[in-house]
């Protein structure tokens, strides 16, 4: 193949062995049907698999010349193991695709048909979510809507990284410099012309989740704090609530010692305090404001995108 492919797959595959030819199986028909056997690349991450992931990955390719192994060093977690598959597409078309066979490959050629609608980027949104645990349907049901809630932009509900996408937007994507990576939530920064399709997200067809409550806790982490700086505002809500307290309380303080009701000491040791926390909260607050201006300045993100321009006449530097 001299052409470059019409699509590009990436699937990061941790400890997914017993699945991998079953998922390949699947993955290369659709591909086939989609834009022909020739015409695709299937990029399999081996995430620093401890089982015989890296090896099924070799036996694999042996049989299809569309598959292109990668292995990483060791296990760097799934949203850094899809950044190095997006890393090295070719395509013009670029689909990202859970190994473990519950984003049903088949969707790709409807995604396809989508995306050449003029779509820079096709989500699969997840209308059931079979053989999940009620505990994470209502965690990750509850994390999606807090997301969407703080988000500065707007991360469609419901979505994984289960996507079709144009080569324009992978390109900034992996323009993009930051390290703490939520890819979806990236995708959705980025904007341009994005829908969905719904589909019933299947359970697993072999072995576990690799995502454990500590590992969905750090992705929560990382979506809330890539994406808002609404907990460092924290601060600043509260130095407020704290002025409009102190007031009060300043108030009710002066009356009693004019009143001479209060206690001897109270009203200098009640005003002491009340001036040192609001201070402590009103620094903390400018702290968090500097701070979260510093963070995203610190993650290089491009300040805008131009999709298109249009000019009667060429500009200059054309
Ligand atoms: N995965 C990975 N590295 C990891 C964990 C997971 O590459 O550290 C892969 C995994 O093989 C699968 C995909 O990421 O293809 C999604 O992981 P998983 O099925 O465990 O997550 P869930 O579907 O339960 O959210
Ligand atoms: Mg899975």
């Amino acid at each position: 193949m001299t052409a470059l492919p019409e699509l590009s797959i990436v699937a990061p595959c941790y400890n997914e062995a017993a699945g991998l030819a079953g998922f390949v199986l699947r993955m290369a028909a659709a591909a086939e049907a989609a834009v022909g056997a020739g015409f695709y690349e299937l990029i399999l991450v081996d995430d620093g698999s401890r089982d015989p992931t890296w090896s099924v990955i070799q036996g694999l390719s042996v049989d299809n010349p569309a598959i292109v192994g990668v292995r990483l060093s060791r296990n760097h977690g799934h949203q850094l193991a899809v950044t190095a598959g997006l890393s090295l597409v070719r395509g013009a078309r670029v689909l990202i695709i859970d190994a473990d066979l519950q984003d049903p490959p088949e969707l790709v050629g409807p995604m396809i048909e989508k995306l050449d609608q003029g779509f820079d980027v096709v989500f699969g949104r997840r209308r059931t979510r079979a053989g999940e645990s009620a505990f994470k349907l209502a965690t990750a049901g509850l994390f999606y809507r807090t997301l969407s809630a703080l988000a500065d932009s707007e991360i469609p509900l419901d979505t994984g990284d289960f996507r079709l996408m144009s080569r324009r937007i992978v390109d900034r994507l992996n323009a993009m410099p930051e390290r703490d990576r939520f890819i979806r939530g990236m995708v959705a920064w980025l904007g341009g012309r994005q829908t969905e399709i719904l589909y019933d997200r299947d359970a697993r067809a072999t072995g576990e989740t690799h995502y454990t409550l500590r590992r969905m806790l750090r992705l929560a982490t990382d979506g809330l704090t890539s994406f808002s700086t609404a907990p460092l505002r924290l601060a600043t809500a509260l130095a407020g609530l704290g002025v409009a307290a102190a007031a009060g309380l300043l108030v009710y303080v002066l009356i009693g010692f004019l009143t001479g009701h209060a206690t001897p000491g109270w009203t200098s040791l009640a005003l002491i305090v009340v001036f040192f926390s609001t201070a402590q909260l009103i620094c903390l607050a400018i702290f968090g404001e500097y701070l979260g201006r510093t963070y995203m300045q610190a993650k290089g993100r491009p300040l805008y995108l131009i999709d298109e321009i249009r000019a009667a006449r060429p500009r200059e530097d054309d």
